[in-house]
């Protein structure tokens, strides 16, 4: 019988590791200091995965080193320990992300070294637009380009596993090379042989029994643990920035309706799961499926409490008051910007803001969190850009998460800033992370996007949590006000310098056309 054990490499340090979002490409935030990498669940592709292998017949382990916060020596001895002694019918997945990728290949290529016999393969989103620049340096047996849960029984099943459709041996590859690695139509021709599930109603349940489940659940409640469910994957929308339409495909794939709420009675009924966050990029894309969904969830009476990512403004007051009674709670929703440029920068229209104002009151009335996502540093990015924007998250009164522009290899945005010359011509993985400033913009430089997302997050993180500190009484503002002093001294301090750096980019820029510390970069 074949053993397969899936790997989640160790963490990326000084960072979270949230591996299973962007697409399944992660992101990793900065942790401040003194400050932990908080626990998650291993990504829900991994998982997948491993269903897919039990259905095949194999013996399937799981090692999340995330969770045993393993690193070098002590991660190999313990996978060591878990695989067991290993053989031509042990094959070991190691799931790699792009912020620790470079770490994450020389695990792999450790885990081979000390396991010669068993087939040792790297999987994860990450590979798909940028195989050819490490491809050389990998030492495992193959690499599974396209979602694994899509191959890896076909892998188990065949005569050779060198045969099947997206599998990878880098010791047969011919890699893109020299000019050809930044040719945006080379690699776009790779890219379209991407293997994709075909049908999500194939697929099996995510192998939740395979994990501890307790040991991620705060204090061992499961209750209170929040699991990944996937009812579809793609988004025609295409927004020139977004991971999700070149990793899931623009094409909209659903689960069947059924299955979906089979599979959250299911996490109620075996572990007393509740909690769920979809991992659809835009849940609410064909609004009947989502409306029907929730219907189904209704009518079946299935316990939920949910977050999902959407597109606010195509929901009409019905749908929204269906998702609140089956059970959504938070909706994240990309705002993006409030610059007309910058909004066409990214494919889409600025009139789209004056259906959210709307749709998000509606939504506050009906008793939403909504969590509104903003991303500073398209092309157009101004400092003034940026203040319209942080103003608008505060007039919508939502939670707003600011993050900076991140070309994500083979998205539009990557290619535009490779030829405008944003972004050099080098990989840097660890730095795409959503939270590092790797590409300026024509007024400002990455160092310049670094500081206008911390003015921005503490600009409307105050304003936000006092107006809901008001609501609660005397006695809470005086607890949220004595939690914020830091955020408000630093707060001053971004002030005085936005205004320095505001000033002396006004003046280049009148003089030059493009301010000095932007060009430079
Ligand atoms: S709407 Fe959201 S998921 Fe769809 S392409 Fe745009 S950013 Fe991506």
């Amino acid at each position: 019988m074949a053993h397969v054990v899936l790997i989640n490499p160790p963490a990326l340090k000084g960072h979270t590791n949230e591996r299973t979002y962007s697409g399944g490409i992660g992101v990793a935030r900065p942790l401040r200091p003194g400050q932990k990498d908080p626990l998650g669940l291993p990504p829900i592709d991994l998982l997948y995965t491993a269903a897919v292998a039990e259905r095949a017949g194999a013996r399937v382990t799981i090692i999340d080193l995330l969770l045993d916060r393993f690193h070098g020596a002590k991660a190999e001895r313990f996978c060591s320990e878990r695989i067991g002694e290993a053989d031509e019918q042990t094959w070991i997945g190691i799931r790699l992300s792009i912020p620790s990728l470079l770490q994450d290949l020389a695990f792999g290529n450790r885990i081979k070294e000390l396991h010669p016999r068993a087939k040792v393969f790297g999987f994860g989103t990450v590979i798909m637009a940028t195989v050819d620049h490490w491809v050389r340096d990998c030492r495992m047996d193959f690499l599974l380009y396209g979602e694994p849960e899509a191959m890896l029984d076909k892998v188990l099943a065949a005569s050779d596993f060198r045969q099947v459709e997206g599998v990878l041996c880098p010791d047969a590859y011919t890699p893109l090379e020299g000019d050809d690695l930044w040719d945006g139509a080379k690699n776009e021709a790779r890219v379209h042989q991407w293997v994709k599930v075909r049908n999500l109603l194939d697929l099996p349940r995510p192998a939740w029994h395979l994990l501890p489940l307790q040991r991620y659940a705060p204090d061992g409640d499961l209750s209170r643990l929040g699991v990944f469910v996937q009812a579809s994957r793609g988004c025609p929308i295409g927004c020139t920035m977004c991971p999700y339409m070149v990793l899931e495909g623009k094409p909209w794939r659903n689960n069947a309706i059924e299955s979906v709420v089979d599979e959250i009675e299911h996490l109620n009924k075996t572990y007393g799961i509740y909690r769920v966050r979809f991992r659809d990029p835009n849940f609410g894309f064909n609004r009947r499926y989502a409306r029907e969904l929730c219907e189904a969830l209704i009518r079946r009476g299935v316990k939920l409490s949910a977050t999902v990512e959407t597109s606010v403004e195509v929901f009409d007051e019905d749908n929204l008051r269906k998702m609140y009674q089956a059970g959504i709670r938070t909706i994240t929703t990309g705002i993006e910007t409030n610059d007309a440029d910058c909004m066409e920068s990214i494919g889409q229209k600025i009139s789209v803001n004056d259906k959210l104002r709307e749709k998000i009151a509606l939504c506050h009335e009906i008793g939403f969190h909504i969590y509104g996502t903003f991303c500073l540093g398209t092309p157009e990015e101004t400092w003034e850009t940026v203040e319209k924007t942080w103003r608008f998250a505060n007039e919508l009164d939502v939670e707003s998460g600011f993050t900076v522009m991140t070309p994500f290899p083979g998205t539009p945005m990557y290619w535009r800033a490779l030829r405008e010359g944003l972004i050099p011509r080098r990989m840097r993985y660890s730095d795409w992370n959503s939270y590092t400033a790797t590409m300026r913009t024509n007024q400002m430089s990455t160092r310049d996007l670094e500081i206008a997302r911390l003015w921005a997050r503490l600009e409307t993180i105050i304003p936000y949590r006092m107006k809901r500190a008001r609501r609660q009484g005397p006695a809470a503002v005086i607890r949220t006000a004595l939690r914020l002093t830091p955020h408000y001294l630093v707060r001053q301090v971004l002030r005085v310098v936005v205004w320095h750096r505001r000033s002396r980019s006004r003046g280049t820029a009148s003089r030059e056309g493009v301010p000095a510390a932007a060009a430079a970069e």
